[in-house]
Formats: C-alpha cells, structure tokens, sequence
C-alpha cells in the first residue's frame, strides 16, 4: 500500500524584518517544519495580519493546528499588568493564535502546542501565566537555558507525566527527559485543561483539554530532540495520525454519519 493521505498542518508564523534591506519575512523554525513532514504531515504558512476572512478561510483548510515556541504572550491577554522582564509582544501573532486556538477546540481540529504555543493555549482559554521564573520561582532547575544549538539539544530536567492522561499513552511512558527554553509558565490552568506534567520543582510542563481528538501541549521542544528520541517522534506522529484521521472524515464524514 503505498498510497498516503497527507494532512495539512495550520502552522502560525512570526513576522521578521531583514535589517540590511528592510524587507519583510514570515518564517518557521526548521525542525518544525521537519518534524512535521517526517511524521507524514504539510506544513502550511498562516501569516499574521490578514484580514479574519481570510484567516478563517486558511483554517478552514487544515486537517490540524501546530503552535510554535516563540516570544511571551501579551500579559493584556491574561488580564496581568507586564513584568519587566517579559519581552516586547507581536500584538499581531498573539491575537492570531489565541483566536485559532478557540477556532480548534470549538470545532475538535487536532492541535499540539509547543512551548509558547503551551502558553498561548492556556491563556487562549482563560488561564494565566508567571511572566518571569527565574525572579518569581524558587527553583534549583535552570528553565531557561540559552537560546543557542547545543542547549536546545541538552536535557535540562525531566518532566513527570500524569499516567492517565493521552500525554502519557503517546509518550508510553511517564517520565522523561526534555529540554528547557522558557523563562514563562502555566501559572493558573485554563478551566476545564488539565495539567498532565510537571518539572520537579513543580513547574507545570503540559496541558491537554480532555475528550478532544487530540490537543496536547508542552512546555519543552519536542522538535529539538525528535531526531534522536523515539517518544518525541509518537508525539508528532501522533498528532499527525489525529490530522489524518480529521482529514479522513471532513472528506468523507464521520464513520457515524456514513452508516447511520
Ligand atoms: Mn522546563
């Protein structure tokens, strides 16, 4: 059987702004977009600042949604007033993904989110986050290891996953190992998100809204170790087996509604 069905995978992008000519640029991150097409998926751009028709068109088209690492949160969002260390906001990106985020829990699309995209989800359904660990967290464990090649390879800490939790059955397994690139958390969970893993210190490192199809969210880079960790790689291919499965049925409709 060699023949595929490729889903499509929503991917938000970041505006960046060449200083030696001006011009501007939507990118993402390589190993997202690597990881994505080796687990069987189609990246596919979704720019910021379009207008919401077509936002809502491009979304429309997608079999999932992935939401990248990337910079802090607007605290506006959460109702906070801003730390000084949280970082300039892009407005834009913010007020992208919080909306696709609520678009794809509404409607069950697949959705994995990644670091910032673990905030974004949580803030997007009416949780909150702590602006700064290091000044606000008493913890041994360094969180916010240099953005730089070799630390987001490095294992900083290992997560402790909850055992019942769709985390957990992907991962087959309930302790793990990750990187470590964030100087923000999860500070209070979204209602009706669960909490499926934690550092040691007890900083929160994953979220999953229960009874979805798939919507997962870490707080570390799966994308970094994915090469080389076999259950970072059943964590894409399992949100690209969940688009697939979406796919399937927008195409064809439910199994329920095919032999009802
Ligand atoms: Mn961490």
């Amino acid at each position: 059987m060699t023949s595929k069905l490729y889903p499509l995978i929503g991917l938000p992008t970041t505006k960046f702004t060449r200083p030696d000519n001006g011009l501007d640029y939507y990118f993402s991150y390589h190993r997202i977009v690597s990881a994505i097409v080796h687990a069987g998926g189609v990246p596919v751009l979704i720019p910021t600042d379009m207008p919401d028709e077509d936002t809502r068109a491009l979304y429309e088209t997608v079999d999932g949604l992935l939401l990248p690492g990337g910079g802090d949160v607007d605290p506006q969002f959460y109702g906070a007033e801003r730390h000084g260390a949280t970082q300039t906001p892009d407005l834009s990106r913010d007020v992208l993904e919080l909306k696709l985020v609520r678009w794809a829990v509404d409607d069950d699309l697949p959705l994995l989110g990644i670091c910032r995209g673990n905030q974004v989800v949580n803030v997007a359904l009416g949780g909150t986050l702590t602006q700064d660990i290091p000044s606000e967290v008493q913890t041994p464990i360094k969180h916010d290891m240099p953005n730089r090649p070799l630390e987001r390879v490095l294992r900083a800490h290992e997560v402790q996953v909850q055992p019942e939790s769709h985390l957990a059955r992907i991962l087959q397994g309930t302790r793990f190992p990750v990187n470590s690139l964030h100087h923000q958390a999860i500070q209070q969970p979204a209602p009706g998100v669960n909490v499926t893993a934690h550092a040691d210190d007890g900083v929160i490192e994953a979220l999953e809204v229960p009874n979805k199809r798939f919507a997962v969210s870490v707080q570390w880079h799966p994308e970094d170790l994915y090469l080389d960790d076999s259950a970072m790689q059943r964590l894409f291919q399992a949100f690209i087996e969940a688009a697939r499965q979406q796919h399937w049925e927008r195409v064809f409709g439910r199994v329920d509604e095919r032999t009802a």
